[in-house]
């Protein structure tokens, strides 16, 4: 027997998610319960990986395998594949791992061509709906399969309910889809220059192999290296039996969620529409109905449906989000899975799970995608600016949150201005579709005129954590000319408006913002994590306002102060330029003199700001160069201030450049050719916490003094030398009494090469996995990002090395410097401080490699936190 690539539902289950996909395994599952499912088959993740292997052809044993399941179908349905008398009919629908937008959806009613409508028509006596069927499988076929775009049928369709004067495409009767169905092929053979297949077998192959290649369409890459989706995961591809939503007016069709998927509250919510199919719901043809009116109209079908809701979230345990047709009166489950939601709704739901028993606190945190608390940790309206204003008009509230930005219309205008023009956006559309996920996720919030609650703006903002409000009817928009009206008012490209995703309000004009604070569920969930983790949580901050901002979230010290960052402010930028241009040692400590009492007070904030948690600082780091004047009236005041001339500071700056700085005069480099710097950066660090130390009887703060850019243990042993001569001095000095440490940053191959002798010296190490991975690849930090979209495209990564650790190759330098560091050292303290500290993926290769914390930017500390814990849950 050859290897099975094509699993009936009644061979799978809920388990076989990775070969099923979750579509597959949960109508598997559903099967299993005994549930009505229309039944049919799944072709295997396994056979989209061999689809690609073979050169993106359907291979002649999956072929069989296929045909030979639509046998089993045929004999299970009594009815029979491109028969007119009695055809069966197909749906043919993708289904990853995890469930992907931006890849080919769904094709409905899939069997039919002229002359099994024919039949078709006659067996069902409803021509109408045959018509309609067959016209909506042209349509989707062209559309999915063969990319021809929708617009062109839905402008065929506008043109038939002018033509018969009516405006619901229900009013259409049996001769006029009819003819729409001939008026599609001839669309097709135009813009294809082929027929319309008529072969049902060519069709389905068609289908299929338009599902395997939609895996690798451009949204659905970059909605992967969003997700952190690997791509060779695969989708499947799911053969349904059709059912008909769009039979009549006993017939419709709906999706539900056993819980409120924007705020988590309890209870079923959803919409359906009678007499429609699947597409006319998520499209928002027609206004859905909400599915309480169901309960009035088919009480017996509402109280199936609704035992059938409980059946399975007891089942799952969690909220689902369900597909159903009604096929004259009958039931039928399409689909089922864990329903995405919001952010908010998502701890409501874990908490809710929890109370209810069916969760464990444990499994609540591992329910939370840590980097979904973003969109919680971003600012909401200012309340008092908020009740000023008045909202030029409201829709849906399809996704929480406050958005305030400049209109743009196109997706492809989103991104430029926010990654060209550094503007923020607020995307308005007539309605979007999968081609404009990039843009969605710069934009700041999303307004659609067209669609629902369950519509693609809706479902992908949610996902996003992105503010969106849809379905403005109101909104009269002309997208060419960049315009639209709303309330009376007129609004242009680049005009501010301002967004409520939560009430669905839209206004005219700019509301402030204010920053989030964690409460309520959150904190809940977050105090679960922080039961669950080992690793620490610190945060990189340099100013005391940051510092506090990230100890509101929980962070539980600072892993990273950028000392350098604090000469850039106006009164301190010129003593620091004093000390560059000086001549001799004596001018250089004059110029420092005047730094440290400034230092010094940022160190005391920065203390006082972390409440006598530990504070990590960084000595100056960058190359000199980044400080000095461009302007000629600044150079000409540092001549004056110097006692020089202008040509002597232009031949100074002129003697700073470098041709490659990043590997130039910096880091611990510094300090070496001058030891001033370090020296007053000592009495700044020492002085500040003996200070701090004094105004809290119950602090104790140890500071740790941290030496970049270290390659060689005895430029390590040469500056800490420095250190430790001026921080005993300054203590004795004060008759005090404080202890300190002295560590360093690896971020240099060779110091993660030599971390023995390198642990001899440091009594911590901090990975700074930004240089660690830029000197690692050998290609620049800041200038990367020019060819890695290049990378990207080629598969050659998938993913940005400098947001994402790589494991395989910087990760190896790291571990082999944890594991050389302990070595030497057993109790050296081991951190994180690159950006790679607050991606998820990162921290749980911290925690496996036993670092003692992570450090990241204050917004993400909540997210560590997460993370943290998932990761000690996961390798327990
Ligand atoms: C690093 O290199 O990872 C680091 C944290 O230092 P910086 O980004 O300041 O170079
Ligand atoms: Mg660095």
């Amino acid at each position: 027997m050859s290897y099975k690539f094509v699993y009936l539902f009644s061979e799978g289950n809920g388990n076989m998610r990775e070969l099923l996909g979750g579509k597959g395994a949960n109508l598997a599952e559903m099967t299993n319960l005994g549930m009505p499912v229309p039944q049919g088959f799944t072709v295997t993740t396994e056979a989209c990986t061999q689809y690609y292997k073979d050169g993106q052809e359907i291979n002649d044993d999956i072929k069989a395998q296929i045909f030979d399941h639509m046998k089993k179908m045929e004999e299970i349905s009594g009815k029979k594949f491109g028969d007119p008398e009695n055809p069966l009919l197909v749906s043919v629908r993708s289904g990853a791992r995890a469930s992907m937008p931006g890849m080919m959806d769904t094709i409905l009613n899939l069997g039919l061509n002229d002359e099994v409508v024919e039949g078709f028509a006659k067996k069902t006596g409803n021509p109408r709906f045959a018509y309609d069927s067959y016209r909506r499988f042209i349509q989707m076929y062209s559309d999915v399969v063969m990319e021809v775009g929708k617009k062109y049928f839905e402008e065929l369709i506008d043109e038939m309910k002018e033509k018969k004067g009516v405006t619901l495409d229900t009013e259409l009767d049996a001769d006029d889809l009819k003819e729409l169905a001939n008026q599609f092929k001839a669309e097709y053979k135009a813009k294809l220059g082929v027929d319309f297949p008529t072969d049902p077998a060519e069709q389905l192959m068609g289908a299929v192999k338009a599902v395997f290649r939609s895996w690798d369409n451009p949204r659905a890459i970059y909605y992967r290296r969003m997700n952190d989706i690997p791509s060779d995961w695969g989708t499947a591809v799911n053969v349904q039996m059709m059912v008909f939503g769009n039979m009549g007016d006993t017939s419709g069709t709906g999706v539900a969620f056993s819980r409120n998927p924007s705020t988590g509250e309890k209870g079923l919510y959803g919409e359906y529409l009678m007499n429609a199919q699947g597409e006319d719901v998520v499209a928002g043809v027609r206004t859905p109905q909400p599915i309480s009116h169901l309960k009035e109209t088919n009480p017996a079908v509402y109280e199936q449906f609704c035992n059938i809701v409980d059946t399975l979230e007891k089942h799952y345990r969690d909220m689902q989000d369900m597909e159903f047709t009604i096929e004259e009166g009958k039931l039928f489950m399409l689909q089922t899975r864990n329903g995405k939601r919001t952010p908010a709704a998502a701890l409501q739901i874990a908490c809710d799970l929890v109370d209810e028993g069916m969760r464990t606190p444990e499994e609540a945190v591992a329910m939370i995608e840590p980097r979904s608390l973003d969109a919680l940790l971003h600012p909401t309206f200012d309340t008092k600016a908020l009740k000023a204003a008045t909202p030029v008009g409201s829709a849906l509230p399809a996704s929480p949150g406050a958005a305030c930005g400049k209109v743009v219309f196109t997706a492809d205008d989103a991104t430029e201005w926010t990654t060209q023009k550094g503007e923020k956006v607020i995307l308005v559309r007539l309605e979007t579709s999968p081609e404009d996920i990039e843009g969605m996720n710069y934009a700041q919030g999303i307004l659609t005129v067209r669609g629902g609650m369950t519509s693609h703006a809706a479902v992908v903002a949610r996902g996003m954590g992105r503010c969106c409000v849809s379905g403005c009817g109101d909104i009269k928009i002309n997208e060419e000319e960049k315009v639209f009206t709303l309330g009376g008012k007129t609004f242009h490209e680049g005009d501010y408006i301002s967004l409520d995703g939560s009430t669905g309000n839209i206004y005219g004009e700019a509301i402030p913002t204010v920053e989030a604070s964690i409460s309520g569920n959150f904190d809940r969930i977050m105090k679960w994590a922080d039961e669950f983790r080992t690793l620490n949580i610190r945060t990189n901050a340099d100013t005391p306002r940051d510092a506090k901002q990230a100890r509101s979230f929980g962070a539980e010290g600072i892993g990273l102060c950028r000392t350098e960052h604090m000469f850039f402010d106006s009164d301190r930028i010129k003593a620091m330029r004093e000390m560059i241009v000086s001549d001799t040692v004596e001018q250089r400590e004059a110029a420092l003199a005047k730094l440290l009492p400034m230092q010094q007070g940022d160190f005391e904030a920065l203390y006082e700001a972390m409440e006598g948690c530990p504070v990590t600082i960084r000595f100056l780091d960058p190359p000199l160069h980044e400080f000095v004047p461009t302007e000629e009236d600044d150079i000409a005041e540092l001549a004056k201030e110097m006692g020089k001339t202008v040509a002597d500071i232009k031949a100074i700056i002129s003697g700073l450049h470098e041709f490659n700085p990043m590997m130039g005069h910096r880091g611990c480099r510094l300090a070496v050719t001058y030891p001033e710097i370090a020296a007053m950066q000592t009495k700044a660090v020492i002085q500040a916490a003996l200070a701090v130390n004094a105004r809290h009887a119950d602090w104790n703060i140890v500071p740790e003094i941290m030496i970049p850019l270290v390659g060689e243990v005895k430029e390590l042993a040469y500056v800490k030398s420095v250190v430790t001569k001026t921080a005993d001095e300054v203590i004795a000095a004060a008759g005090a009494e404080l202890t300190y440490k002295v560590g360093t940053m690896i971020e240099i191959p060779r110091a993660a090469l030599t971390a023995d002798e390198i642990a001899k010296e440091a009594e911590f190490f901090s990975f700074g996995t930004n240089d660690l991975t830029q000197m690692t690849f050998g290609f620049s930090r800041d200038d990367a990002g020019k060819f890695l979209g290049a990378y990207y495209d080629k598969k050659i990564y998938e993913s940005d090395p400098f947001a994402k650790l790589d494991q395989v190759g910087v990760g190896k330098l790291v571990k082999m410097a944890a594991e050389l560091g302990r070595a030497t050292r057993p109790d050296i303290k081991l951190g994180i401080c690159g950006e790679h500290g607050g991606d998820p993926s990162t921290i749980e290769f911290c925690h496996k490699v036993g670092l003692n914390y992570v450090s990241c930017s204050p917004f993400r500390v909540p997210i560590a936190r997460l993370a943290a814990a998932q990761a000690a849950l996961n390798n327990k």
